[in-house]
């Protein structure tokens, strides 16, 4: 029990009337004051642990997740390489090596840096916990035995997130940095994602369309980090899903709650369920965009499995880039293709002043799913649309940035290179495979429930609930 001192009562001399109503009106702060404290104990979580300094042991009984939890914990990646973040809120937090059975407390708010390949944590009154170099780190708050799981929450700056820290130096890029995961369990999880995903005004059975494809999309994140041994399983960034923490938004909470546990799946395992924004009425295929390494198709694929485009095409025309047109210099984006193709290690860096840029191939929907590239000397190279959209997009030393709406929003484009502009004409946002964004708010908005939307995305996937 946290120690709460008590004032004490001092020897009263004068007992006139005025004296005797203030001191039993004394009396009655301080009970009710003692009262507050004693209550705020009992219901604080950190109540029961007796308050300990940095360096006494505190144990931990169930830091992230045991057999006792009803669904898998996933790892979500919330800084990369940063060299400092704050845990805010006064805590206590409980800072432990990642996996031991006993940590310590520190009092909020905890600064944590690396040093050295190790990390360091300052608390509010300036003491310094280190670790040895290399040790992840475990920051959260304190769980009892007896505490009902999924309801640890983190701060870290000014966002709030459900679950715990995991700190994982990173001295292999820089002594000085690390990467902040944090490991929550993936019914919290996903409400934070669609949060992001989708506007707030859309229809609920988009939200839950949206709920089973995020989940299932961590999930396989989740196993293929798992197999390869990477400290955390999704980014919170377009990388993976984007994701802002604890969200208030009921339709998300709602949406997740809805389809618990449910997961798309093809023979009983766990399926790619790729998504995008605006498939710009042409989808395509996972194996069509990413085709096996190095492999650029010349010949057109047939893809009897996609749907047919026309509905398609109705349905996405509500969305902002269904159509969209970028330019871009000729002698800029040379310079931008070489530089892209250097880091790449990809022959459009031997490429100079660019001719021209020819769709070389096409899936059944009409996408564009890869180029050859010309340069004046008659050189070529070949891309698939995503790595042509990467290229353009190529964030290049010594070439200005591009703004959100220069980009090229998708490989899917029409090119016009002229003798000093290139124009391109495109379709969509994204990628186009699985779940348009767009199309799927279209469908629920004539009516779809979030099972039809996804039979249509995904055909030949059954829905299945795994816990
Ligand atoms: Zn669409």
């Amino acid at each position: 029990m946290r120690h709460v001192r008590c004032p004490s009562w001092r020897n009263v001399s004068h007992t006139g009337a005025a004296q005797r109503v203030l001191i039993f009106w004394a009396a009655g702060v301080l009970l009710g004051l003692t009262l507050l404290v004693a209550w705020s104990c009992k219901t604080t979580r950190t109540g029961s642990i007796p308050y300990q300094r940095v360096g006494s042991p505190v144990e931990i009984s169930n830091a992230e997740g045991s057999p006792v939890r009803p669904e898998p914990m996933i790892r979500v990646r919330i800084r990369r390489q940063t060299t400092e973040v704050k845990l805010s809120g006064r805590g206590p937090w409980l800072v432990a090596v990642a996996g031991a059975r006993t940590g310590e407390l520190m009092s909020g708010p905890v600064r944590i840096q690396a040093s050295n390949g190790s990390i360091r944590l300052t608390d509010a009154r300036g003491r310094v916990r280190g670790f040895a170099e290399g040790v992840e780190v475990y920051a959260g708050p304190v769980i009892h035995a007896g505490d009902a799981p999924g309801k640890e929450l983190v701060a870290v700056g000014r966002t709030r997130y459900p679950g715990t820290l995991r700190l994982h130096p990173r001295p292999e890029v820089d002594p000085n940095t690390f990467d902040v995961v944090n490991v929550v369990e993936i019914e919290r999880y996903v409400p934070g994602v669609i949060s992001k995903e989708l506007y707030p005004h859309w229809d609920r059975a988009t939200f839950e369309a949206q709920a089973v494809a995020a989940r299932t999309f961590a999930l396989i994140r989740r196993e293929s980090a798992r197999r390869s041994g990477r400290w955390y399983d999704v980014d919170d960034s377009q990388q993976s899903q984007v994701y802002g923490g604890i969200t208030g938004q009921r339709i998300a909470l709602r949406a997740a709650a809805d389809t618990r546990g449910v997961v798309l799946a093809r023979d009983g395992r766990l399926t790619e369920a790729y998504y995008s924004s605006t498939c710009g009425g042409e989808p395509a295929l996972p194996e069509e965009v990413w085709p096996a390494e190095g492999v650029v198709t010349q010949a057109r694929l047939t893809t009897t499995k996609t749907e047919p485009a026309p509905r398609r095409e109705v349905l996405c025309q509500t969305a902002p880039l269904f159509r969209w047109e970028v330019a871009r210099r000729v002698g800029t984006l040379s310079k931008r293709f070489a530089a892209w193709g250097r880091a790449r290690n990809h022959k459009l860096a031997r490429l100079g002043r660019l001719h021209s840029i020819k769709p070389i191939a096409k899936a059944h929907s009409g996408r564009k799913l890869s180029f050859e590239v010309t340069d004046t000397q008659g050189r070529t190279a070949r891309l698939t649309a995503e790595q042509l959209r990467a290229a353009c997009n190529f964030p290049t030393p010594g070439l200005p940035s591009i703004s959100h709406m220069a980009r090229l929003h998708s490989g899917d484009v029409t090119v016009d290179v002229g003798r000093r502009v290139v124009r391109f004409s495109g379709h969509g946002s994204g990628h186009g495979v699985g779940l348009c964004q767009y199309c799927a708010q279209a469908m629920a908005q004539r009516g779809d429930d979030w099972r039809s939307i996804l039979e249509a995305f995904y055909p030949k996937t059954q829905l299945m609930r795994i816990y």
